[in-house]
């Protein structure tokens, strides 16, 4: 009897630890990590479920990987990474996947599939050998239409693809008002166009990351029928390269608030900008980097810029969308210290 006992204590006492912790107020918190130029979105769940979209770069000292791991550990209190998505097999996106899986784990690996060669990268067929060793050649491929298996609480949480590999998601929607003002540009046969594009919503709060999606497969997906409809929170795609963010796309989604993750000389390009200043709903846009060859009035105001510094300086400062337990309002800042600016999730 006392051996029953003691040994339904023990059981009892001997909770395997929780894979993520739980932030406790309910929120879904959107991290946007400066990797100088690459992507690196690490995502919590009201359930303390994380998921990290693309690993930034790797070498430089493990710059971005020690990014990562502060955000991770420091702030969101994770003790290892749930799920792990490469939007796309480019460096400055998958840079990281390996060394985390090994420094501080990973449990599932998904991308858009591997391709057997990729023809602009001479480094690939090591570093997707690495990927394939630290994945233990599990990683699930996303096809249009798949969702992400996280744990909804009260609010709704759902994650669902909208491209995979070139591939759309089609004939759902509205007709996009503003799909004339698509014109063509040179098909792009590189990875970009292959990204994963992913819609999360939590109850009424939509926020959408394209990875690197170029301007003729942002058409494709949003005309002549728009199945994103509106977002509150966009992720500007491609680091605010003009190849991407078509304006056929990015006036439709219309979103309130924009985040791009750029360095201070890739992607926040002066036609992204003027495009975003077209959109009728957005409030603010937030850069993680001064474009160091912009003048000031073509970009975000200081106040929306986490970071000015050139790189071989910068701090890293981080940009945190922080999303209120009923999804009905969020607000987005700048570091520990910066001022929290709000917003009202939109009416549907
Ligand atoms: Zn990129």
């Amino acid at each position: 009897m006392r051996l029953i006992v003691l040994s339904v204590l023990w059981s009892l006492w001997w909770v395997p630890a929780v894979a993520s912790a739980d932030s406790g107020d309910g929120c879904l918190d959107l991290y946007f990590i400066d990797v100088e130029g690459g992507a690196a979105t690490l995502i919590v769940t009201p359930a303390g479920e994380s998921v990290l979209i693309d690993s930034g770069y790797p070498d430089n000292q493990s710059r971005d990987l020690d990014r990562i791991m502060h955000v991770a550990k420091d702030l969101a209190d994770l003790k290892r990474i749930d799920h792990a998505v490469v939007s796309h097999w480019h460096l400055d996106h998958f840079g990281n996947h390996a060394a985390l899986a090994a420094k501080f784990g990973i449990g599932t690996f998904w991308d858009r599939g591997i391709p057997d060669e990729l023809s602009e990268d001479p480094g690939y067929a090591d570093r997707i050998a690495s990927y394939r060793a630290a994945s233990q050649n599990a990683s699930r491929a996303l096809q249009i239409g798949d969702t992400l298996p996280l744990t909804s609480g009260k609010t709704r949480l759902a994650v669902r693809v909208l491209t995979s590999g070139r591939e759309v998601v089609t004939g759902e929607g509205e007709v996009n008002p503003f799909a004339e003002r698509h014109k063509a540009q040179p098909d792009d046969p590189s990875d970009n166009s292959a990204s994963l594009s992913l819609l999360y919503e939590f109850g009424k709060f939509r926020f959408l990351t394209c990875g690197d999606l170029t301007w003729n497969t942002e058409a494709k997906l949003v005309t002549p029928r728009n199945p994103v409809g509106l977002v509150d929170l966009f992720m500007v795609t491609h680091h605010g390269l003009p190849v991407s963010n078509n304006p056929a796309m990015v006036l439709a989604i219309d979103p309130v608030v924009a985040i791009m993750c750029n360095g201070p000389k890739k992607g926040g390009a002066a036609q992204t900008m003027a495009t975003l200043r077209e959109v009728k709903s957005l409030k603010n846009w937030f850069q993680l980097h001064r474009n160091v060859e912009l003048e000031a009035a073509q970009q975000a105001p200081t106040e929306f810029i986490a970071n000015s510094a050139q790189t071989e300086d910068c701090k890293g400062e981080w940009i945190l969308a922080k999303v209120a337990a009923d999804g009905a309002s969020y607000h987005v800042q700048i570091g520990p210290q910066g001022k929290k600016h709000a917003y009202a999730t939109r009416a549907r």
